[in-house]
């Protein structure tokens, strides 16, 4: 797997021919190796020689959650306990947490997608690199280490927490780069302001930030009390952690390590696949892995795909942002949506910090949705009647806009909700 071969400067074509033969082996190592893989191919009338293209994989079964969950402790591992390097697992921050294992080899494919989805990002060896990621089995911090290690970059792991400190680092050693998850970003701002400290006065200029969703607006404005370019990053348990993709400085879409993962987007409705430029479910099927083969696995990640050269010169393809996942969707009243478009109104009303709650209750039969939401410390300071007022009515009017219902808003003082240093939960479902 030399680094030199990879999609960055391959043509379109050098890309599906490349994948087209790792396909065709995946598929052969899944079948050989894989009992649970041999018997969903052989059920569906499938053997490894019918796939020679990469149209056929539309003919693969999908691979699910539930199939990795319901394995415990390897999941859908092929290689025996010996060969097994490395063992991460998933937040859980949907249900029953999942392993992902790892051979010394696939160590070396997860460096080298790391160290390219930092250096699409703009990472390089003279960047002082601060991994603000938990180290923990969560893929994050690991995935990012090995990464700017790989680029020759100076790596300060703090961790996450200790939020202090990370500053006191930050100024101590001039860190160019934070990686972290979007709600620690804030946290780390936060503290910032407080502390008296203008970040734009320190050498840090991109942060790097996956793991759960950050829309647009939230971006901008932590680009801008940060004073860096964001690149968010994107990847999963299931299919290795981190390093499944990565935005360029244009931030029209996060390229894909296509070399390693086949995209393809699903209605999750019919199962059927939907053209370029079309929204629906992320599928990835590895292209390298010799531990965990996955096979056509439902993301459940809602965005599209583009396989148009990007404005930076890359070829890989890209995908959009995450707009919601599958299974975060929910039901208010017979009206569905994400939180992410509770997020993209409040994200607009600068009087708001980018911290909330969506809390959904039941009163009789009906659903109750309300959305938490604190001022910031300017706009609390200088509130009175009239602004609450104001401010309430034009939210609710933007939330039934966006959502098709009425959502009510409650507004807290500053500080109030609870802040995260890995993953933020937005919902509280009380029904
Ligand atoms: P889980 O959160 O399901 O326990 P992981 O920790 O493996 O498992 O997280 C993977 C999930 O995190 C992805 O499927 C996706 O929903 C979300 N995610 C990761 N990166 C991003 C990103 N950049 N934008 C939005 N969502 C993301
Ligand atoms: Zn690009």
């Amino acid at each position: 797997m030399g680094t030199e071969q990879h999609t960055e400067k391959m043509s379109r074509q050098e890309i599906t021919d490349l994948q087209t033969e790792r396909l065709v082996r995946q598929v052969e190592y899944a079948y050989d190796r894989s009992p649970f893989y041999r018997e969903a191919l052989t059920s569906n009338g499938i053997h490894p020689q019918d796939i020679r293209s990469l149209s056929d994989a539309a003919a693969l079964p999908f691979t699910t959650k539930a199939d990795i969950q319901d394995r415990f402790p390897y999941g859908l591992c092929v290689v025996d306990p010996g060969e097994i390097a490395r063992v991460h697992s998933s937040s859980g921050s949907t249900g029953r947490p999942i392993n992902t294992c790892y051979t010394k080899n696939d160590l070396g494919v997860w460096a080298e997608c790391m160290a390219r989805a930092l250096s699409v990002a703009g990472v390089g060896s003279e960047d002082v690199c601060q991994i603000a990621f938990r180290y923990t089995l969560f893929t994050g911090a690991f995935g990012h280490h090995l990464g700017a290690e790989t680029l020759g970059a100076n790596i300060i792991p703090t961790s996450s927490g200790n939020t202090e400190r990370q500053i006191l680092m930050m100024q101590a050693f001039g860190t160019t780069v934070l990686h972290c998850t979007p709600s620690y970003a804030i946290v780390l701002a936060e503290k910032m302001e407080e502390m008296g400290i203008d970040a734009k006065k320190l050498p840090l200029r991109l942060g790097i930030h996956g793991a759960e969703p950050m829309g647009d607006g939230v971006r901008d404005e932590i680009q801008e009390r940060l004073g860096y370019r964001i690149a968010r990053d994107y990847g999963l348990t299931e299919l290795g952690g981190c390093g499944v993709s990565c935005e360029c400085e244009a931030q029209d879409g996060y390229h894909i390590n296509e070399d390693h993962f086949y995209p393809e987007i699903i209605d999750p409705s019919t199962d059927r696949p939907l053209p370029d430029g079309e929204v629906g479910e992320m599928v990835f099927t590895t292209l390298t892995k010799e531990a965990t083969p996955v096979l056509r696995y439902r993301t459940r990640d809602l965005t599209s795909l583009t396989r148009e050269t990007c404005s930076c010169g890359r070829n890989a393809a890209r995908h959009g942002l995450i707009l919601g996942r599958t299974d975060d969707m929910l039901i208010v009243g017979g009206v569905n949506f994400f939180p992410t478009q509770v997020e993209q109104v409040l994200s607009s009303r600068e009087e708001l910090s980018p911290h909330y709650m969506i809390r959904i209750t039941k009163q009789g039969r009906r659903d109750v949705a309300t959305v938490e939401c604190e001022f910031t410390p300017d706009a609390w300071s200088c509130r009175n009647d009239h602004l609450l007022q104001a401010v309430g009515d034009r939210l609710q009017q933007d939330l039934r806009t966006q959502l098709g219902f009425r959502m009510s808003c409650e507004f807290l003082e500053p500080f109030t909700l609870e802040r995260s240093e890995g993953k933020t939960k937005r919902v509280l479902d009380q029904r």
